[in-house]
């Protein structure tokens, strides 16, 4: 427990107090019985001002703490101790697998402070769209957006997956009539879907994320697994044959290619290149999958060909989750977001700019700021992508000399996720240690090293990006120190 860490967090949390004060004052200073006009600082009455001096004092005399060490560290962020602080990313290197990405940028941090009650992005919206909202400026947001993933409409999400919901439900055909929910009365809703009931092709990897799968399931579809084969890669040949199947075994195209550019499973990097091509030969729409590269890796859209681009806030674009973004070209724009029709058959009413897909407005707060306050910070540092690859196989040679270490992901690696197959080399120790499969994740608990993976000393994964060398190569050392406390370095001492 870093003591500092905690200061921290404690004089943050007073601040916050402080901050409590102006929000239960009168705007004006009518308390002290001038009406005079708002703003003008002096707004708090007897009792508000002894509160404010009492909190200053808190606030300075936890500065104190932190400056000279002093103190006991706080654990929690309420007094009674339910909700536990969350300090791993200031007390330790996190290697877990999803989370780096992620991770806030200083400025995403306070966009959240700021704009962190309920609506906050409302206060001037005046077409009643969230994507039109000039202060913050939203609009000019979603335009750099469009530009950075090279794609020409945006919209923000509330997570990758709803991307794919958007897209899904509006290019898969709804199945009225179509095996579902014949007959009438008792017998309604029989027939699941199968036989020539069944839904529309969206043809997915074998890698493919479980959420690309749901969103096909909600819109009535049904998913055909591209394989990914010895390598494990997916490659435009293997989408090509798949189409070809498809066609002479129902006479019709998939309605749908949804490809990852990396996986969450290995990291391994297909080939979206190859698959929009194919895709575009086939006349079948695209959508890549983004979620592990989009704010992390160069993307452009066009290039690669696709027809949507997804990406998600809180795996690659340092934003509070749930957010994420979903990018077309102007030809799919009218469709996916396409205006509100229905008409309230009492009132009349209408909702002509409101985008159904969208359920009217997505991302309304501290979400959408954190991802607008580290987009700077974001369309920077995807131009250092190289230097991330190059630090994540820096760390696989090291992770290497652990003698019986595999690394399952392709090598060399071209991302910063990255599985591994421990199952001859921590889980050797592991299964006459008193702690068992534990034993690893205390060790580099010890050294301040966390992740998921209490327990897995077989096979697992971790994430190295973001670290910088001196984090990167203290976590290098940290694995061969381990292992060779358990005699697990072959020929120690050679690079
Ligand atoms: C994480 C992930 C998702 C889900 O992203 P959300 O933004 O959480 O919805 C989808 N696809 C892949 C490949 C992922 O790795």
């Amino acid at each position: 427990m870093n003591l500092r860490v905690r200061k921290i967090y404690e004089a943050l949390f007073a601040l916050e107090d402080l901050r409590e004060i102006f929000r239960q004052a009168l705007p004006t200073a009518a308390a002290t019985g001038t009406a005079t006009t708002a703003a003008t600082g002096t707004a708090l009455d007897e009792s508000g001002e002894e509160e404010l001096a009492d909190g200053i004092a808190r606030v300075e005399a936890i500065l104190r703490e932190l400056k000279y060490g002093k103190g006991s560290p706080i654990k929690h962020i309420d007094a009674e101790g339910r909700i536990e602080l969350r300090t791993r990313e200031e007390e330790f290197i996190n290697i877990n697998s999803i989370q780096p990405g992620g991770r806030l940028t200083p400025a995403a941090r306070k966009a959240l402070i700021a704009y962190g009650d309920g609506y906050s992005v409302c206060d001037k919206c005046l077409g009643g769209r969230l994507d039109g909202i000039r202060k913050p400026p939203v609009e000019e947001f979603h335009a750099e957006l469009a530009e950075f993933v090279g794609m020409d409409e945006v919209r923000v999400v509330p997570g990758a997956r709803r991307g794919f919901q958007a897209v899904a439900s509006s290019l898969l055909g709804k199945r009225t009539g179509e095996g579902t929910g014949k007959g009438t009365g008792k017998g309604t809703g029989k027939g699941t879907g199968k036989g020539t009931g069944e839904g529309d092709i969206v043809l997915v990897s074998d890698l493919a994320h479980y959420t690309e799968f749901l969103a096909v399931e909600l819109a009535g579809g049904v998913v055909r697994e591209v394989p990914s084969g010895e390598a494990k890669k997916i490659t435009g040949d293997a989408v090509a044959e798949e189409v070809e199947r498809v066609k002479s075994e129902t006479g019709r195209l998939p309605k749908l290619i949804i490809l990852e550019h990396f996986d969450y499973n290995f990291g391994n990097e297909h080939d979206v290149y190859g698959v929009g091509k194919v895709a575009k030969d086939y006349g079948v729409p695209f959508l890549y999958n983004g979620a592990y590269s989009v704010g992390m890796v160069p993307v452009d859209g066009k290039k690669i060909g696709a027809d949507f681009v997804v990406g998600s806030g809180h795996k690659g674009m340092a934003a509070v989750a749930p957010s994420g973004i979903l990018a077309v070209t102007e030809e799919w724009a009218p469709k996916i977001f396409r205006s509100s029709q229905i008409v309230g058959d009492l009132t009349g009413r209408r909702f002509g700019n409101k985008e159904p897909e969208m359920l009217g407005c997505t991302l309304m707060g501290g979400t959408l700021l954190s991802l607008m306050a580290s987009f700077p910070t974001v369309k920077e540092r995807v131009n250092r992508w190289d230097e991330e690859v190059k630090k994540s196989n820096y760390f696989c040679r090291e992770f290497l000399r652990v003698a019986g270490s595999k690394i399952s992901s392709e090598l060399p690696r071209k991302h910063t996720l990255t599985k591994v197959d421990t199952r001859e080399s921590f889980d050797t120790v592991a299964r006459t240690h008193k702690r068992r499969g534990f034993f690893l994740s205390d060790e580099l608990k010890r050294r301040g090293v966390v992740g998921e993976f209490a327990g897995s000393t077989r096979v697992w994964k971790f994430n190295t990006y973001g670290l910088n060398w001196a984090r990167l190569k203290y976590l290098g050392e940290v694995f061969v120190e381990i292992a060779e406390k358990y005699g697990l370095v072959e020929g120690a001492g050679g690079g």
